[in-house]
């Protein structure tokens, strides 16, 4: 299946999952899509790697049953999410002995399955159920939404919080899902993961979905897969080094190569958009520029195929005071058939453990997992490796401003987990702005020819001259 004669010719640059989104978009419309990245693979920030001849991914990353944009066009490019990722209640469940809690949604519709977990905690004192009942009654009153930003930390003093069920729920919550400390981590926008996650309508929206293959196979080679078969050209190794405008539309240059294009996504990193727009718009540029982000480290510690957690995860205590790094443990083998014994231990908002050296870190790991789980063989992995994305996510932080998908410059549009969101950076957050681009491009190519702000039908790129 081919564009039709006459159809807009977009640039999709950076294969991520909002690259990988828009381009699909694109293509299921009818545009004459090329999609550019500049790894030799696709998948950005959360992509498959190889380690030890295991194929692993970069980060461990869990998605939830609210993702709905994500899990729509995963169906779209053929990936079935029931088959792709196991599906698990909403729950924060710590070791039992560790001092922790229990905390697990029965089936039941929500609200009901909030009431559940909370009836049937355990670990928890009537003052912490009492404090988490009053929290999201106030929460719902309010319809999930702050007016006033501030940071997670004043919100749950604010609505009198226990200390122990901020450190067993809030803060662990916290920092999953916005990557940054409860003290500088905007209470905005965490209400608006708590609204789609305990706060649910629906108890499905509140699942967690634990990915059963790596994530480059989760979406965005199936993205490829279809692009390729609807006629867009996916280029890896491609990156693109400069835009300038050229009549109606932009003049690109890739591996240095010029194309035109009518219109362009641009859905490489905030950094990269960035230097490419400096000379166009400088202060979208400088907006751009002064984002902060924070380091996420996994660690993945190989054992004897026959260990097996009791769970396929579990939270952990964290204190880096007193070497306990880990947030999170997975175990991939009851995800993965192709990988039993396989753990990974998840460390957000990791600054500090991002400065330990790889070796001593992944020890302090094991020791931590052969402690809290009172298996003492989880201290002597057979191999480990950490994986440290510098840059995992921007810090979300109180009253953030950020850009829009639309940009002053005609047939040029943003997209990635960065842009302006009621989300944090996730992946929903990422497919949700491709999406959102692919209907602003769309938008120019409804409208007749002659009055298009984007007119000719464009030179798209030939992939055997750019790469
Ligand atoms: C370790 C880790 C754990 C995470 N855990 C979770 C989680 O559990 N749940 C969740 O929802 N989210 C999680 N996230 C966040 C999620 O992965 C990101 O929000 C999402 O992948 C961002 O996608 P993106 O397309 O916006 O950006 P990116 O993935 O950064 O994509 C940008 C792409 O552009 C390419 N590129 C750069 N420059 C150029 C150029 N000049 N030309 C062409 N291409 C270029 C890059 O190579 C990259 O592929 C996690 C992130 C990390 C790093």
């Amino acid at each position: 299946m081919s564009a039709p004669e006459g159809a807009l010719a977009v640039l999709v640059a950076g294969g991520g999952w909002a690259g990988c989104a828009a381009a699909v978009e694109l293509s299921a419309s009818g545009a004459r899509v090329t999609l550019a990245e500049s790894a030799r693979t696709l998948g950005g920030r959360a992509r498959g790697v190889e380690v030890n001849g295991k194929l692993l991914d970069n980060g461990q990353h869990i998605l939830l049953g609210a993702y709905h944009e994500t899990l729509r066009l995963q169906r779209q490019v053929g990936i079935d999410p029931d088959q792709a990722m196991l599906r698990l209640p909403v729950q924060m469940r710590y070791p039992e002995g560790a001092g922790g809690m229990d905390f697990v949604a029965p089936r039941w519709p929500a609200p009901l399955h909030l009431l559940g977990a909370l009836l049937r905690a355990t670990g928890l004192a009537r003052e912490d159920k009492l404090a988490l009942a009053r929290f999201t009654t106030a929460a719902r009153t309010m319809g999930w939404v702050l007016y006033q930003d501030c940071s997670v930390h004043e919100l749950l003093e604010r609505f009198g919080q226990t200390e122990r069920l901020a450190r067993l729920l809030w803060y662990p919550l916290c920092i999953a899902a916005l990557n940054t400390p409860p003290a500088r981590a905007s209470a905005k926008v965490f209400l608006a993961v708590l609204r789609d996650s305990l706060g649910a309508r629906r108890r499905a929206a509140s699942d967690m979905l634990l990915p059963r293959m790596d994530m480059g196979a989760l979406f965005p080679q199936a993205a490829a897969r279809y692009l390729g078969e609807h006629g867009a050209t996916v280029l890896t190794g491609t990156k693109l080094s400069a835009i300038a405008r050229a009549g109606d539309g932009w003049q690109v240059t890739l591996n240095d190569r010029q194309a035109t294009f009518d219109a362009v996504v641009l859905a490489t990193p905030a950094t990269q958009s960035a230097s490419l727009l400096a000379p166009h718009v400088p202060e979208l540029a400088q907006q751009l520029s002064a984002l902060g982000y924070e380091p996420i480290a996994t660690c993945y510690l190989q054992y004897e195929a026959s260990v097996r957690l009791d769970l396929p995860f579990y939270a952990l205590f964290d204190d880096p005071g007193a070497g306990r790094w880990g947030q999170f443990a997975f175990d991939r083998g009851q995800l993965d058939a192709a990988q039993p014994g396989l753990l990974a231990v998840v460390v957000s908002a990791a600054g500090d453990a991002a400065r330990l050296d790889q070796d001593a870190l992944a020890a302090a790991i094991a020791a931590q997992l052969a402690q809290d789980l009172r298996r003492p063989e989880l201290a002597t992995p057979t191999w480990t490796r950490v994986i440290t994305e510098k840059r995992a996510t921007f810090s979300c932080t109180p009253g953030l401003v950020r850009p829009g998908i639309e940009t002053p410059l005609p047939g040029l549009v943003l997209a990635g987990d960065y842009t302006a969101s009621d989300y944090p950076a996730t992946l929903e957050t990422a497919v949700r702005s491709g999406v959102t681009a692919a209907t602003v491009i769309r938008s120019y190519g409804t409208l007749p020819r002659e009055n298009r702000s984007l007119s000719h039908g464009g030179s798209p790129v030939d992939p055997t001259s750019v790469r």
